[in-house]
């Protein structure tokens, strides 16, 4: 009996483990899979997991954290859209010869040539319609376009498209400083063109839809960082994990193209009816990352209006950098960034 009943104990145990592990291995493969990035430079020290001083190229104040995203210049009022990469390799006059390479497979949609034309210098932007949200990824300050690419090409993971440089519409970049300022990010509005000539700008917009006023980058490091470590494998994940800084309640009837081209961002979908409003969530660098689409018997308002249902005041205050939120008369309104923001996205 004695015997019998241990046999049983074990087969219990073993039957137990068995479920356990075949429990794990089904929540392994429910996770989505790690998404197949390279480096867009030949700089292998992130991959390896060194410090930011291995690859991060400072500004003229020689602070390594002046190279990455966020409020990181003038004492944290200026923002940084993207980060700034060093150097590996120059020639016999010091310029830098590095390789740039397309992080993803996607579609070249912009090349610029002509470094007076932006202040981004020689550009290029890809984006990346195999991901989801289809985030671009932003190449700038090249001395040259990899030979004979053209927007409309399509790019695999790891093509070289560029040789790095330090080109710039009117702040020079001195040789000891070149570097590839990278951005990753996504698009405000296929309606750019109108939205430009409305703001009375006294340069014309060379750049299409693809201007660096209608892209909005997120911390590229932050995305790798986590992405290395399968913290957030790939894009939708890392939009999931956002931390909203604001929430606004849109009163429109239209569903911007930006919900379209991003559908991942959707909390839920459009409902057949149309809408009435949009409650929208923004991150700490007024990035819409979340929208949930209002009915028109949910929202009541005058078409335009913005109003602040949330606010996190920990987090803007901390990004002073951006003016998401002002107070009027003891309420809080959208500040000149968030409206920025929406007027691009709904066309106002
Ligand atoms: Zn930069």
């Amino acid at each position: 009996m004695a015997f019998y009943y241990k046999l049983y104990i074990i087969h219990y145990r073993l039957a137990v483990a068995v479920a356990l592990a075949l429990l794990f291995a089904g929540a392994a493969r429910a996770q989505p899979a790690k998404l197949d990035m390279a480096w867009p430079t030949p700089n292998t020290a992130f991959m390896q997991g060194r410090g930011i001083e291995a690859y991060i190229q400072p500004t003229a104040s020689g602070v390594t954290t002046s190279g990455l995203y966020g409020g990181t210049r003038n004492g944290g009022r200026r923002f940084h859209e993207g980060i700034d990469l060093m150097p590996t390799l120059r020639d016999t006059r010091d310029e830098p010869l590095d390789a740039i390479f397309a992080v993803l497979p996607g579609v070249v949609r912009h090349i610029n040539l002509v470094p007076g034309n932006s202040n981004y210098g020689r550009y290029i932007v890809i984006e990346h319609p195999g991901v989801s949200p289809a985030v671009y990824s932003l190449y700038a300050h090249l001395s040259a376009a990899q030979p004979g690419l053209r927007a409309g090409d399509t790019v695999a993971r790891g093509q070289r498209i560029a040789t790095m440089g330090r080109s710039s519409d009117v702040i020079a970049i001195p040789k000891s400083r070149a570097h590839l300022h990278f951005e990753l990010g996504v698009r405000l509005t296929d309606n750019f063109q109108p939205w430009y000539d409305a703001q009375n700008f006294s340069g014309k917009n060379k750049h299409g839809v693809w201007n660096g006023m209608n892209l909005m980058g997120f911390d590229p490091l932050d995305f790798f960082s986590k992405w290395r470590t399968g913290a957030a494998p790939d894009f939708r994940a890392y939009f999931a994990r956002m931390k909203p800084a604001v929430r606004v309640r849109y009163v429109t009837r239209t569903v911007p193209d930006f919900t379209r081209r991003y559908p991942a961002l959707l909390t839920k979908p459009v409902p057949p009816g149309g809408v009435g409003g949009w409650e929208i969530q923004f991150n700490e660098t007024g990035i819409p990352f979340a929208w949930t689409p209002l009915g028109a018997t949910e929202i009541v308002g005058i078409a335009g209006e913005a109003r602040i249902v949330w606010k996190d005041d920990a987090i803007l205050k901390a990004w002073r950098c951006k003016s998401l939120v002002l107070n009027q008369r003891g309420a809080p309104v959208p500040g000149r960034d968030l409206r920025t923001v929406l007027g691009l996205i709904f066309g106002q």
